[in-house]
């Protein structure tokens, strides 16, 4: 054989292994993006993939497993996931492997940097029972946590949601998700959600389409609903004064929930709404900021 014959099939040997796939064209970093490109502690970020229709999709990012989803248009693939608003700032692996129909597997992983939100720190008072509860209380709060638990560990395997989410009320909404709260000076947490300064009987929407979940009084929440949107996708809304859906009733958005209230750890009426991912808090106004109409 000789050298020049070696040579040719050296470089046919390269231009196969790193010729692109027919649709899946550009490969690298143009195949995988993430919107907000900057990503910071408790943000929601929309994953889109170019891949073929007939490709297969496995992701991990933080500890937590990406479901992808074809859009609407069939274009591309997309995830709907985010970062806990505690998760550890600096570099993270974003890891993500398309199977071709063909059997090749190619790894699409990158480099995440999370920067750090700024959150406050703020002093409220409560009524004692919600900062030291008595033994019947913890009996009640531990028998909440693990129905919880059960209510999270569990979602629609496609996303039930559709287009951008919607405020769940027509009322002020506050800068506090992520603020550090003193309770009556004692003990320290992270508010995990967004209030709304919606007034004692003000109706509350459904944010997008799902799955009624849980629809019950609970110690903290109060008069509770959370709503399944699917791919581990939830919204929380707490303190109703009155709770109009059941556990298990499909609601689309827009549709009434019931109305708010001060039920439960509060220090006035108001609208609490959270939203989570795979057991990561997300900042709710960045989810209603995020366009999602290119993904379904
Ligand atoms: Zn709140």
């Amino acid at each position: 054989m000789s050298s020049g014959f070696r040579l040719t099939l050296l470089i046919c040997a390269l231009l196969s292994w790193s010729a692109p796939a027919v649709g899946f064209a550009q490969g690298g970093s143009q195949a995988l993006t993430l919107t907000p490109a900057f990503v910071e502690a408790g943000s929601p970020e929309l994953i889109r993939v170019e891949a073929p229709p007939s490709a297969q999709l496995e992701g991990e990012w933080l500890g937590r497993k990406l479901q992808f989803f074809r859009s609407r248009d069939g274009r591309a693939w997309f995830a709907l996931a985010g970062v806990d608003v505690e998760a550890p700032v600096g570099p993270s692996d974003l890891k993500v492997s398309v199977r071709l129909a063909g059997g090749e597997v190619r790894e699409l992983s990158r480099t995440v940097e999370i920067h750090p939100a700024h959150y406050r720190t703020e002093a409220l008072n409560v009524p004692p029972k919600f900062v030291q509860p008595g033994p019947e209380a913890l009996k009640e709060i531990e028998a909440q946590r693990l129905l919880k638990a059960r209510v999270f560990g569990a979602s629609a395997p496609q996303p039930e949601w559709t287009g951008n989410f919607r405020a769940p009320v027509a009322a002020q909404p506050t800068d506090s998700f992520g603020v550090r709260r003193m309770f009556n000076g004692k003990l320290a947490s992270i508010h995990t959600g967004m209030d709304f300064r919606a007034h004692m009987g003000t109706v509350v929407r459904a944010a997008n389409s799902g799955t009624v979940v849980l629809a019950r009084p609970l110690y903290y929440e109060g008069n509770c609903v959370i709503i399944d949107h699917g791919l581990g996708l939830f919204t929380l809304s707490m303190h109703f004064s009155r709770i109009d859906v059941k556990e298990g009733q499909h609601v689309v958005q827009g549709q009434p929930l019931g109305l708010s209230g001060a039920t439960g750890r509060v220090t006035g009426p108001h609208l609490h709404w959270a939203v989570r991912w795979q057991g990561a808090n997300l900042d709710p106004a960045k989810l209603l900021r995020l366009n999602l109409g290119q993904a379904r």
